[in-house]
């Protein structure tokens, strides 16, 4: 999951649809610029993307994954990956896990939602159950392993919102 590529505005030259070229224009009605097709007239519009993740919990320890992809390769994170058309969220975050970190999960309640406006990104944290220590690394980890909160390489965590999910995590649970 390469997320948190570099920000860059979304750019398109063609029309998904019919492949002539688009214009940006604002439409009638409408108030920002939009890749407009100069022959069929489809707006096209870009929005943010959803990256889902989940903190999975075994005992006091949670699980975190070490980055074998740029950007941050060698840098810890929760399992968390961009959302796929026709799934939930949780099934996102149930589906990141088992690919990255091989691991199962039972995801809880929703935890954290980080707007990301320079990257066009919302990042969205469940907690969840690890149901057994049947993990391993995925393609896109070099590691996989449990940190108890003294163990958090907090100088080695890949992305700002992780950082800051996992600061609100372990204040949460001391209360
Ligand atoms: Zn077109």
């Amino acid at each position: 999951y390469p997320f948190l590529a570099p920000a860059a505005p979304a750019s398109m030259n063609f029309c998904p649809n019919c492949g002539a070229l688009v214009s940006l224009k604002i439409p009638a009605g409408d108030s920002l610029p939009r890749h407009v097709c100069d022959a069929c007239n489809a707006i096209h519009y870009s929005n943010p993307k959803m990256v889902i993740g989940c903190i999975p919990e075994w005992e006091s320890k949670i699980l975190l994954c070490k980055r074998a992809i740029e950007p941050r390769h060698g840098c810890w994170t929760p399992p968390a990956g961009f959302m796929e058309n026709g799934e939930t969220t949780s099934e996102a975050a149930l589906r990141e896990t088992l690919e990255e970190a091989r691991a199962r999960v039972e995801i809880g309640d929703l935890f954290s939602m980080l707007s990301v406006p320079h990257v066009n990104q919302v990042h969205v944290f469940y907690r969840a159950r690890l149901l057994d220590l049947d993990f391993a690394p995925g393609a896109e980890s070099l590691e996989v392993a449990l940190f108890d909160e003294a163990e958090i390489p907090w100088k080695e965590i890949a992305f700002r919102t992780i950082s800051t999910t996992l600061r609100h995590y372990y204040a949460d649970r001391k209360q």
